[in-house]
């Protein structure tokens, strides 16, 4: 991996989560540019290698610093390091964005609801999606629904209040559906696919599916996405290609 792809960004601050749950803030250089639901690819030294992996930016894209979500994965080759991050440490940032997971992907059905799908830190890059204007203006409602294994790992639940106060003000559309499926108490526990299949997802957001205007983004656990995807194809959904189609998808391994 050529190092001159990248450029060596401060990390301004750390925020634990859980003990496997985290967030940081970086410098954002002035040349990267990028859409909401895009993804920045960060790289940490190990000796003389450059580890190098995939992370879906948090931030808005009007703001000056950029924002991540991250696991830890034990004995992963990557958060394995990254976990022992602190303010002032350095992180390698390559020059470009990347990523189709953007509002900008669809042309048809027209816009009128939005469905948001994430498990765990696949949360990501709605995170930023909320923080662009054009998405509240785009749809008259939009679904976020989070789904994690326990209400600890129910991070930045309080910051999508606050993203959805200040970004979609005086917009009437919004819920935040969160799933928690180690909690049997929880109002919604199981998982998205069966949450789709018996009408308790739908129930929850008080709107139905509808392939005629329906745009879904699956993020996330692979299984999910691909579940998920199944359930919604058997509602009439289709996937998204060349513009045309419901559903987009961002797998995370
Ligand atoms: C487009 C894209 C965007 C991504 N964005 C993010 C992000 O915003 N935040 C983030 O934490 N990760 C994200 N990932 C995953 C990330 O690139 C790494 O896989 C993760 O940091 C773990 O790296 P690792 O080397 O420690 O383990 P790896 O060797 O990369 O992964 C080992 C195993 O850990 C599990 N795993 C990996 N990532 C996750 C995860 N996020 N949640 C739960 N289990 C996981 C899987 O079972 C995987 O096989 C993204 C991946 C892709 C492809």
């Amino acid at each position: 991996m050529s190092i001159e792809k990248f450029s060596l960004e401060k990390v301004l601050s750390v925020h634990r989560w859980t003990s496997t749950l985290f967030s940081f803030t970086m410098t954002r250089p002035a040349h990267f540019k990028f859409t909401a639901g895009q993804f920045a690819r960060i790289g940490l030294k190990a000796g003389d290698d450059l580890v190098v992996r995939a992370y879906s930016i948090v931030s808005s894209p009007f703001d000056e610093t950029l924002e991540f979500f991250s696991i830890v994965v034990p004995d992963g080759a990557f958060t394995s390091n990254l976990q022992h991050l602190q303010a002032g440490d350095e992180l390698y940032l390559e020059k470009i964005p990347y990523g189709f997971l953007t509002l900008a992907r669809y042309q048809l059905p027209l816009p009128q609801d939005l469905w948001l799908l994430g498990t765990g830190t696949g949360l990501a890059p709605f995170l930023s999606m909320l923080q662009d204007f054009e998405t509240w203006h785009k749809y008259q409602q939009i679904n976020l629904v989070y789904s994690v294994r326990t209400a600890a790992e129910l991070a930045y639940a309080e910051r999508i209040e606050e993203i959805a106060a200040v970004f979609g003000e005086g917009h009437q559309g919004f819920r935040f559906i969160p799933v928690i499926t180690r909690d049997p108490h929880a109002p919604l526990h199981e998982r998205l696919p069966a949450l789709i299949g018996n009408g308790a997802l739908e129930q929850a957001a008080g709107l139905a599916l509808n392939p005629a205007s329906s745009h879904v983004m699956l993020c996330g656990n692979p299984q999910m996405v691909e579940d998920t995807k199944e359930a919604l194809k058997a509602r009439g959904l289709t996937m998204n290609r060349r513009g045309e189609g419901n559903i987009a998808v961002e797998n995370y391994w």
